[in-house]
């Protein structure tokens, strides 16, 4: 039997939790209903800053979508009708830096609308660490696995350029995309390497990508950044980078964006283990785009959105067994 008092203490939290839900769905609306037309970012002024009114908005969006995440509830802002969808490509490898830079850039990402995120592991299986953290971000997501084959993987000892990274991992991406995305709705597909750093304006300028877009890169090929040159009709006619310019797409793949109905129209697209070094972005590109018809982005190319950053590896001397009388604790997720 069931006292009076656990059936008041069920119905108050009974009460509790709907009116949360209730709470979160008209937040949800409300938030909806004021959220910025898309044009707006284009629309804004240059010397112009984003207004305070409109971060506090995405602050609380962010937020919002965490705790409808938290509480099973599925968000109400995503697949909105009126704008086309970004799916966001992320290889990503097990290191000690790993769910820092995940958390940094998934931060970002829960602040724009109609965004999803494919998330690929180079691993056997999908790590519980990267599964976690998905469910808790509060975004709209599929998470893959595909290793790199042994002989493409980088050793400890190799320098980074000496094999091409997240070739394997994009293609699962790639080809989830052919077999899940639906055709009749706008997309437009990035790679979004996971320690690379973006600006939410990034997101707004590829949103609309008709064909492919292109735009600067900051502190890229040992320069402070590359950018598309444009000819006098504002169309791409060479290439600014620190290196091997002669490329026919001699841009980063931060670079980029490519309307999901291209990669759909073009089912052998795809990135490869044999392109020279730096050719990969060339590989997906020319399979897909002809330089003529390359849309420059981020006022005609002359804004920098996207910095190719890359996280200092820290030395861990515990788990070298290089601190006296410290024990490792590897309960702790890192
Ligand atoms: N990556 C991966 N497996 C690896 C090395 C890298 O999946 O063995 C991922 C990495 O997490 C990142 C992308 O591939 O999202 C590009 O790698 P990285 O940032 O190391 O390359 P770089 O910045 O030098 O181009
Ligand atoms: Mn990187």
């Amino acid at each position: 039997m069931l006292s009076p008092r656990s059936v008041n203490i069920k119905s108050v939290r009974f009460l509790v939790f709907t009116a949360l839900v209730i709470f979160c769905v008209m937040l949800g609306l409300k938030l909806m209903v004021n959220l910025p037309d898309p044009g707006i970012y284009s629309a804004l002024d240059d010397s112009k800053m984003v207004s305070t009114q409109l971060r506090q908005l995405r602050a609380q969006v962010g937020r919002l979508k965490i705790l409808l995440a938290k509480n099973g509830i599925a968000n109400p802002y995503e697949n909105l009708e009126s704008l086309p969808t970004i799916f966001a490509i992320t290889p990503t490898h097990t290191r000690p830096l790993q769910k820092a830079e995940l958390t940094r850039i998934s931060q970002t990402f829960l602040l724009i609308p109609n965004f999803h995120w494919i998330i690929v592991e180079d691993a056997e299986t999908r790590t519980p660490l990267v599964t976690n953290l998905l469910a808790q971000s509060g975004l709209s997501y599929t998470h893959l696995n595909a290793e790199t084959p042994k002989e493409w993987k980088l050793l400890l000892e190799d320098p980074q350029w000496k094999k091409p990274r997240g070739v394997k991992q994009r293609n699962a991406a790639l080809q989830w995309l052919r077999n899940h995305a639906d055709p009749r709705k706008p997309a437009v597909v990035f790679f979004a390497d996971d320690d690379n750093t973006y600006s939410l304006e990034l997101f707004e300028e590829m949103r609309n990508t008709k064909t492919v877009s292109v735009w600067p890169v900051g502190l890229v090929g040992n320069v402070r950044f590359e950018r598309p040159i444009l000819d006098e009709h504002d169309k791409v006619a060479n290439w600014s980078t620190g290196w091997r310019p002669e490329r026919p797409f001699a841009i980063d793949m931060a670079g980029f964006a490519i309307n999901l109905k291209l990669l759909l129209d073009n089912p052998d697209a795809e990135f490869s283990f044999d392109a020279p070094r730096g050719y990969q972005e060339s590989t997906i590109l020319g399979a897909v785009v002809t330089k003529e018809n390359l849309e420059p982005k981020a006022s005609k190319c002359t804004k920098v959105y996207v910095w190719h950053t890359r996280t200092e590896n820290p030395k861990l001397n515990d788990v070298k067994g290089k601190v006296p009388g410290m024990v490792v604790d590897w309960t702790v997720e890192v």
